[in-house]
C-alpha cells in the first residue's frame, strides 16, 4: 500500500536531507510491509554490540558490550512481531572493536545462505556502532542477493535510561520487512536514519545522532516503521557485485596509515614488512602526505605494495593527480570511500592480480 507522506515524515526527511548534505529530493513513497496476509519472514543475525551491552546501572557511562542475547534482544521488542516472523541467531557477541575476519567470513556466508532461502524475505543484523560502517561495506561487496540484508546498532547499552536499540531495532526489523527495500545494497539502520553501505560514517563518540552520510546523504528515513524511500544505492553492490568469497578463508593484510604533520616513512615500511599486500594512508586535506612519507610510499608501489590515498577530513573526495602525481608513482586515488571502507575494498581486491587500472576502476565502481 502506497500512502501519502504524512506532514511528520515529511519534515524529518527535509531535516535528514539538510543535516545530512543532500542536494535533491526524490520521489517519496511511503510503504509498509504488513498489508495483511502472512507476515515476511526476517532472520536476526546477532553479532554484540551496545544495542547488546548492559551497565551496572541505568545511568553510568561505563558499561560492556556484547552482554545479551539474541533471544533476549527479541524479546525486547515484541512489536516487531508485528512486522514480521522473527527467527534468531548468535554469530557472536562481540564490541564491534573485536570485529575480526573469522566473524566476518562466518557472517557473510549465512548471510548468503539465509537469502538463497525462498521463506526468507530479509536479513536483520544486530552490530556494534564502532565498525558497523567496515561491516555493512563488506557484506555490501560479498553478499549476492537483492534482497534487504539491514544492519542496526545503538549508542546506549540495553539496560540505559532512554536506550536507543529497541526503536532502532524495530526500524530495522521494518526496513528489513518493507516491500520496496530489495536491490538498494545493505543497509544501516540507526536513529531513524537510513544509510547506504558506502556512505555511511561514524561522526561522533557519543552522540545517539552518530551516523552521517555527508557526500550522498539519506537512502529513507523511518519513523515508528513507516519507511520513507528517497534513493538507491551508490555504486554497484551485493547481486552485482564481482566479488565472491567462495574458497576465501583469509583476506589479504592491509593497513590503514594516518598522515600527520612531520610524518616519515617508517610506518610504512613497518607495515610491509608485516606483510601488509596494501597501504591505504589517512592523508591530510585531498589525501597528501609529506615529501618524506610520498619517496617511501613511492617507493613502496613501485615494488608491487598497492597503496592508496584516502584523507583523515571527515568527508569530501580524494581526486586523482591533484596535488600528488598519482600516474607517475603508481598511487590509487580511494575517491569517496573514507579509509576504513577503501581498506575493505582493497583487501577483496587483492584476492586477485590486478592493474593499478583495474585498481582505480573499482574505487570509481563501488
Ligand atoms: N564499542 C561498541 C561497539 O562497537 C560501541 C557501540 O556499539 O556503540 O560494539
Amino acid at each position: 500500500m502506497v500512502r501519502p507522506i504524512t506532514h511528520r515524515a515529511a519534515r524529518a526527511l527535509v531535516v535528514a536531507l539538510l543535516l545530512s548534505g543532500t542536494a535533491t529530493i526524490g520521489v517519496v513513497a511511503q510503504t509498509r510491509a504488513t498489508t495483511g496476509g502472512a507476515l515476511p519472514t526476517v532472520v536476526v543475525l546477532a553479532t554484540g554490540g551496545t544495542i547488546a551491552g548492559a551497565a551496572a546501572s541505568d545511568v553510568q557511562a561505563a558499561y560492556t558490550s556484547g552482554q545479551v542475547g539474541v533471544d533476549q534482544l527479541l524479546a525486547a521488542v515484541p512489536q516487531a512481531k508485528k512486522l514480521a516472523t522473527l527467527r534468531g541467531e548468535q554469530i557472536a557477541n562481540i564490541g564491534s572493536q573485536d570485529m575480526n575476519d573469522e566473524v566476518w567470513l562466518k557472517l557473510a556466508r549465512r548471510v548468503n545462505e539465509l537469502t538463497a532461502m525462498p521463506d526468507v524475505a530479509g536479513i536483520v543484523i544486530t552490530h556494534g556502532t564502532d565498525t558497523i560502517e567496515e561491516t555493512a561495506y563488506f557484506l555490501n561487496l560479498v553478499v549476492k542477493s537483492r534482497k534487504p540484508v539491514v544492519l542496526t546498532a545503538a549508542m546506549r547499552p540495553s539496560t540505559a535510561l532512554s536506550a536507543d536499540g529497541p526503536l532502532n531495532f524495530y526500524n530495522a526489523v521494518a526496513v528489513a520487512a518493507n516491500k520496496d527495500a530489495a536491490g538498494r545494497g545493505v543497509l544501516v539502520v540507526v536513529n531513524d536514519w537510513v544509510h547506504g553501505a558506502s556512505s555511511l560514517t561514524k561522526a561522533s563518540t557519543t552522540a545517539v545522532q552518530t551516523f552521517l552520510s555527508p557526500l550522498t546523504g539519506l537512502i529513507a528515513t523511518v519513523a515508528y516503521g513507516d519507511v520513507d524511500w528517497n534513493r538507491g544505492p551508490i555504486g554497484k553492490n551485493t547481486a552485482q557485485s564481482e566479488f565472491s568469497l567462495d574458497s576465501v578463508t583469509t583476506l589479504p593484510r592491509v593497513d590503514i596509515i594516518m598522515a600527520h604533520e612531520n610524518m616519515d616513512g617508517a610506518l610504512i615500511d613497518a607495515a610491509v614488512a608485516a606483510g601488509a599486500k596494501g597501504v591505504v594512508i589517512a592523508g591530510v586535506g585531498n589525501g597528501n602526505l609529506t615529501a618524506a612519507a610520498l619517496t617511501t610510499l613511492t617507493k613502496q608501489a613501485k615494488n608491487g605494495v598497492v597503496c592508496v590515498r584516502s584523507s583523515r577530513v571527515a568527508t569530501g573526495r580524494v581526486g586523482r593527480n591533484v596535488e600528488v602525481d598519482d600516474d607517475k608513482s603508481g598511487f590509487v586515488a580511494s575517491l569517496d570511500l573514507n579509509p576504513q571502507k577503501a581498506r575493505v575494498l582493497l583487501r577483496l581486491a587483492l584476492l586477485k592480480q590486478r592493474t593499478n587500472a583495474d585498481l582505480q576502476r573499482l574505487f570509481a565502481e563501488y
